[in-house]
């Protein structure tokens, strides 16, 4: 069979994900883009990415947060490629509170869409993956899947679950050649972390430049930011034949951070 697969990427209309669609699609993958924003520039990019790659690339709009969007957004990338061969679960939001004023509906919502809009799309592509007996998932975690910060429960709640169903889907993919994986970023420059700067300075009490530099790069040994890219060159990586063995892995990109 070829080593050309098709995937969904979600939440790739930004950040990481972008960098993980591009990725995939420079080693000749068919990617479904999903996510929001506006409709015209992700039209252009979704084209500019297949005029670059030459790969054939789809956007599905789908609100994670809705299990009926998800089954669309399965349906359709089907019905265009024929199948899903790679899941990756990147879509993710943040909220920086402390747990005693924590917003209810963003914790649910963070819940919804970090966690277990993974677990559910895993459900609805799992089996025909094990049936064609190749298939790949990757769980975008984070270094918060390992570790904690203060002021993200359900963050890191959230994260250190997605580490979870990495573990226990790498045990039933085992025998049917589908590989499980999480990513482990540290902090990358993206809107989501653009966005908790200022969150993180009101629960702190502290300037947004110390934010960046006494948390956030505090954090990273290397203190610099990882690279979009670098994320995206890892999921490639995994979805080629050399990774076949690497299953059930959480694996770090975080400069060094959950080395300490
Ligand atoms: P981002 O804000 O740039 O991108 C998030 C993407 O998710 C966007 O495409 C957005 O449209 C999409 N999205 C959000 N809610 C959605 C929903 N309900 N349905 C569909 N799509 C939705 O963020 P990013 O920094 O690129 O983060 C990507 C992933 O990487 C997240 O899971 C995040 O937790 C994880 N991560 C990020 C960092 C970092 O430092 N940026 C570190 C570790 C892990």
């Amino acid at each position: 069979m070829s080593e050309f697969r098709t995937a969904i990427v979600t939440g790739s209309t930004s950040g990481i994900g972008l960098a993980i669609a591009h990725a995939l699609a420079r080693a000749g993958h068919a990617v479904m883009m999903n996510g929001f924003g506006d409709p015209a520039e992700i039209e252009a990019e979704r084209a500019a990415m297949e005029i670059e790659t030459g790969a054939p690339i789809a956007f599905n709009g789908a609100d994670l947060s809705d299990f009926g969007q998800i089954d669309a957004l399965v349906a359709e990338t089907t019905e265009i490629f024929g199948q899903v061969d790679i899941v990756v679960n990147n879509a993710g939001i943040q909220t920086v509170s402390a747990i005693e004023d924590f917003p209810i509906d963003r914790y649910n919502q963070i819940m919804a869409v970090n966690m277990t809009s993974a677990w559910y799309l895993c459900r609805a592509t799992f089996g025909p993956m094990k049936a064609r007996r190749w298939g790949r998932v990757i769980n975008i975690a984070s270094a918060h899947g390992l570790v904690a910060s203060p002021y993200k429960s359900a963050y890191v709640m959230a994260k250190h679950a997605l580490v979870g169903l990495t573990k226990t889907l790498a045990l039933e993919g085992a025998e049917a050649g589908v590989t499980a994986n999480a990513i482990c970023p540290g902090y990358v420059r993206t809107p989501l972390v653009e966005r908790q700067i200022p969150e993180t300075a009101k629960a702190r009490g502290i300037s947004e430049d110390a934010v960046i530099r006494d948390v956030l790069l505090a954090a990273q040994p290397t203190k610099r930011f990882v690279h979009p890219g670098q994320i995206g060159a890892l999921a490639a990586f995994l979805c080629s034949p050399a990774a076949s063995e690497i299953t059930g892995a959480s694996l770090p990109v975080d400069g060094g951070w959950t080395a300490q």
